[in-house]
């Protein structure tokens, strides 16, 4: 039974609120009337000038030569990694890092490139010192150890500048590339409350998605250094992701970068107050960083909470293990946060 089921059901036309990932937002009327509206030609010869003004806009922001725009942010990731690494060359990153354990080892895949993954630690960061033990000697056994892969905001939480800061220049000690997976970047910013120069000057490269919080329906931007960029351009290309009239969806992203950065503190304020309800309500266990919170009810508990947000047409994330996703995002406004919070207090009151 899907959520829509349920309100056939009874008959109400009652709303849907889906906390499963930020990625559900959908595109709003300003978003769509400048999509479509856009400016357009054929990226793939550089002539849509709403996909060069994306690019050269975001790599300003971010202090970066160029930018790429890709269909996603797997794609991103990808496309940076080949470009830094060659075949036999390695990158380090975290065990549960998007790009060792959600991305179906795609750098391995295509691009015969070694992932040698670490601990995560509690704050979300990689310590430089495992860092410096996994670097390989020269050493015909062993790969050349060419990339640190950082993520942050990692499972919501802000890895703070500092542990950044030490890794990334550990890592440059090291003869290493720096890679940041910013899929949530302006979370992460939100959450630092520094300069977005100063998060994405650590990385050699950044990859930021505009379908998460941003809420476009695709594409995330690579930036970096202009011969990177040049060559993930052909990695892109090679890998599929070149697109021709890309500008409508562009145009989403300029328009995201306007209009949808600003409220992501929103977002945070109600998963803080989520997570307070569920503390209150001795829910379980519960965490809350930035635009997530999740819970691990009592074990008795999962399934029969689950049922009943179901009925209620409130979708939450996660499932395996025991542990619950509630992801705020800019489809979830205040009226929305009380019906959610209603049926909480009504399962635990
Ligand atoms: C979502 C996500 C990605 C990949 O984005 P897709 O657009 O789903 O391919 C990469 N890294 C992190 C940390 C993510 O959360």
């Amino acid at each position: 039974m899907n959520q829509y089921q349920t309100a056939d059901r009874t008959g109400h036309n009652t709303p849907v609120y889906d906390l499963r990932s930020d990625t559900v937002t959908k595109p709003d009327e300003g978003m769509r009337r400048a999509m479509a509206d856009a400016e357009v030609g054929d990226d793939v010869y550089g002539d849509d000038p709403t996909v060069n003004r994306l690019e050269a806009r975001l790599a300003e922001r971010l202090g970066k030569d160029a930018g790429l725009f890709v269909p996603s942010g797997t794609m991103s990731n990808l496309t940076g990694l080949l470009a830094h690494c060659g075949r036999g060359e390695e990158v380090i990153v975290g065990r549960d890092y998007h790009i060792a354990s959600y991305e179906a080892a795609g750098a391995s895949v295509l691009g015969g490139i070694a992932i040698c993954t670490v601990p995560v630690e509690v704050d979300g960061g990689l310590s430089p010192i495992v860092i410096r033990d996994e670097l390989k000697p020269d050493d015909s056994h062993k790969p050349i150890s060419r990339l640190v892969s950082l993520e942050n905001t990692h499972n919501g939480m802000v890895v703070p500048l500092a542990r950044v800061s030490d890794v990334a220049s550990s890592a440059r000690d090291c003869g290493l590339s720096v890679h940041l997976d910013g899929a949530r970047f302006f979370n992460a910013i939100t959450g630092l409350g520094c300069a977005e120069t100063d998060l994405a000057g650590l990385g050699d490269s950044v990859s930021v998605c505009l379908s998460k919080g941003l809420g476009t329906p695709a594409g995330s931007v690579l930036l970096g250094p202009s011969d990177i960029i040049d060559r993930a351009r052909r990695y892109r290309k090679m890998l599929g992701g070149g697109m021709r009239q890309a500008g409508v969806l562009a145009a989403a992203g300029l328009y995201a970068l306007d209009h949808n950065v600003e409220r992501l503190a929103e977002d945070h304020e109600r998963a803080d107050h989520l997570a307070k309800t569920l503390s209150k309500l001795e829910a379980g266990q519960v965490n809350q960083a930035t635009n997530m919170v999740f819970l691990t009810p009592r074990d008795e508990l999962n399934d029969p909470l689950r049922a009943h947000m179901e009925q209620t047409n409130i979708t939450l994330g996660g499932g395996s293990n025991g542990l619950m996703r509630l992801v705020l995002h800019k489809d979830i406004d205040d009226v929305a946060l009380n019906s959610i919070v209603t049926e909480l207090r009504a399962f635990f009151g």
